[in-house]
């Protein structure tokens, strides 16, 4: 459902991602991680072509994303992305934030859209916060409140840059019940992450990124044996 073959960008005289190929089947789970500056977001960004590919393929629900003339819209459509950063509109209330794209992308009633916003936060658990303001929720149910909006789009396939990076232990603890949930239910999910544990528990695969590389690769295992020196280290096993 999502395949990226021999990715290449640069910015400026940087690489910042040289040969990057990984595949993620319908209802996988894939954790990317990697030391700070290895390509780990840019790689995610460019899977929803907030960033444009040098060289290689991408192919993402059957859209050539490398391709200039790639229908943008119907991409986004199908491919739902959560940053660290909320990103909610702090005029609009919950129910408002989630509405709008439906209303304005996909032409969604009103009443219609509504009704997909009280399901959508149930899925969340915060339908309670319907009329509330972003500013009146904790850090943990913004981030929800910005996976539900996410969600109320229907996608295909998710896209988590370090969710929680910006949570106490708490909140973030939260957040992951309900990306867990997600998982449960067969959602196809890239996820950035730093909580080793975590990634460990919920991914079916790891993608662990050095200097701009797929260094290594394999199921949630090699985060206990991994295989090369520089994961060993990552994850604090080497010495
Ligand atoms: P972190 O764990 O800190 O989020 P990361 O693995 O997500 O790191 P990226 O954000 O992909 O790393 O960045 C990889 C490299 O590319 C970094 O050296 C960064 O400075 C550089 N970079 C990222 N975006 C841009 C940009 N728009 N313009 C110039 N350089 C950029
Ligand atoms: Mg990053």
């Amino acid at each position: 459902i999502v395949s990226l073959r021999d990715v290449q960008k640069s910015f400026g005289s940087l690489k910042v991602l040289d040969g990057v190929s990984f595949a993620v089947e319908r209802g996988e789970v894939l954790a990317i991680i990697g030391r700070s500056g290895s390509g780990k977001s840019t790689a995610l960004r460019c899977i929803d072509r907030f960033e444009r590919v040098d060289h290689g393929e991408i192919v993402v629900c059957g859209h050539r994303v490398d391709s200039p003339d790639v229908d943008l819209r119907a991409l986004r459509q199908d491919v739902g992305i959560v940053f660290q950063s909320y990103n909610l509109f702090p005029h609009l209330t919950i129910e408002q934030n989630i509405t709008l794209a439906p209303c304005s992308v996909k032409r969604m009633a009103l009443s219609q859209a509504k009704e997909l916003a009280r399901k959508v936060l149930a899925q969340v658990g915060l339908e309670e916060k319907l009329h509330a303001y972003p500013e009146q929720l904790s850090g943990g149910q913004q981030q929800r409140a910005a996976i539900a909006r996410s969600l109320a789009m229907q996608p295909k396939v998710m896209l988590f840059d370090e969710v929680t990076s910006a949570l106490d232990p708490e909140l973030t603890a939260e957040v992951q019940r309900v990306i867990e949930r997600l998982a449960a239910e067969g959602m196809t999910m890239v996820m950035v992450t730093h909580e080793m544990g975590f990634a460990k528990s919920i991914a079916d695969r790891i993608v662990f990124m050095h200097r701009g590389k797929v260094h290594e690769t394999g199921p949630a295992s090699i985060l206990t044996s991994p295989t090369t020196p520089e994961l060993a280290q990552f994850v604090g096993t080497g010495d």
